[in-house]
């Protein structure tokens, strides 16, 4: 078997031991007769397997009593309109702060602005994204229904300390598709986060949203009941089908998490990788860049820049032919990115890291 080094930034690698059990159990479930994939979603071993998801990932994050865990669909795009249209209001009168610090909250706050009253509450868009808002940058309406944030910006690689500090006047949304479960942090500080699987999770198709208690049933009357936090809270998920192979995969990831010792152990193997590959970046004379402030450089997607665009193609092609796959940056960015999720195993950023300090060798 080849399994190359993958550092894309999703749909992204998976635990080799959780690709593992699923081809062992793909025909014949735990002596079922069928696959997950065949199954009722109403049946008892899938009963089991989604209550089992909740559970575990319920430990794993230290997730309170007086929050919903609700296993959707649609991606993290659909949250940027599910969000406003759940939490401004039955009038959907509300209005809503914006943190921009990135491609995917500017996104949010742009879909937002179609179903509701959004403002801007801080934005380091003129220092193109290389930064984090300063404590006196936030300027948030005491009125506001809800503070959305993304804690971690995918393209640009800028990333929030585990934890947030400053003070709002309403409850934390949180857009936390590209590192939740990579560290420990205090649900309890947010009102509402959610992600899309299929970084860190499991496969495409899944969407997470834990949501507090006091933030359902604050829905706008018009919008769809699929996509009404109350009804699918009040439905365990399952108002319909569920996506249920992804939910059953990502229970395996959770299962794989406990074993390496839960957020706290998998944060100190993510805080190796991140360093080493800083470290290749920073040591190299300037051969790659990575300019973002290094107090929010995120620890699981590295943009970097060659200092000579030109070669580019020959990083790309020559990383490829090294086994080493998914490196070309984001369209919008350019450059090369590396996803160093908590799949990716610190041997994986060892051997980037050699091939980029022998391309920088041959090249500089
Ligand atoms: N937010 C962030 C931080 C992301 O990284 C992405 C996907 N790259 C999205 C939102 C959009 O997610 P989806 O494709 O699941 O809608």
């Amino acid at each position: 078997m080849s399994r190359v080094w993958n550092f894309s930034a999703g749909p992204a690698v998976l635990p080799l031991p959780v690709l593992e059990q699923i081809r062992e159990e793909l025909t014949d479930w735990q002596g079922a007769g069928m696959g997950v994939m065949e199954m009722s979603h109403r049946g008892k071993a899938f009963t089991g397997i989604i209550e089992a998801a909740e559970a575990d990932l319920r430990s794993l994050l230290g997730v309170p009593g007086n929050y919903r865990v609700l296993f959707l669909q649609g991606g993290a795009t659909q949250q940027f309109a599910q969000i406003p249209l759940n939490l401004l209001g039955t009038g959907g009168d509300g209005s809503a702060d914006y943190i921009v610090t990135g491609s995917w909250s500017k996104k949010a706050f742009g879909e937002a602005a179609r179903f509701g009253r959004v403002r801007c509450a801080a934005s380091t868009e003129a220092d193109r994204f290389t930064r984090l808002p300063t404590a006196a940058e936030y300027a948030f309406d005491p009125a506001a229904a809800y503070v959305h944030l993304c804690t971690n910006e995918t393209i640009h690689g800028v990333e929030f300390p585990a934890e947030v500090t400053m003070a709002t006047p309403a409850p934390l949304v949180a857009d936390m598709s590209s590192h939740l479960l990579s560290r420990p942090f205090d649900v309890s500080r947010f009102g509402l986060i959610y992600g899309g699987a299929q970084k860190n999770v499991g496969p495409a198709g899944l969407t997470l949203v834990i949501v507090r208690d006091d933030l359902l049933g604050k829905a706008a009357a018009h919008i769809p009941s699929v996509m009404d936090y109350a009804v699918m809270a009040a439905n365990g998920s399952m108002l319909n089908t569920p996506p249920t192979f992804a939910i059953y995969a990502a229970g395996l990831v959770f299962k794989w998490l406990q074993a390496q010792g839960g957020l706290a152990g998998i944060a100190g193997v993510n805080a190796q990788k991140a360093a080493l590959l800083y470290a290749c970046i920073d040591g190299s004379g300037g051969f790659y860049r990575n300019n973002i402030a290094a107090d929010c450089r995120s620890r699981m997607n590295v943009p970097f820049t060659l200092s000579d665009p030109a070669l580019d193609a020959a990083f790309l092609a020559d990383s490829q032919a090294a086994g080493l796959i998914g490196l070309k940056g984001h369209k919008s960015f350019g450059g090369m990115r590396a996803s160093i999720y908590n799949a990716l195993p610190l041997d994986g950023v060892r051997v980037l890291v050699d091939f980029m300090n022998d391309f920088a060798k041959r090249h500089g």
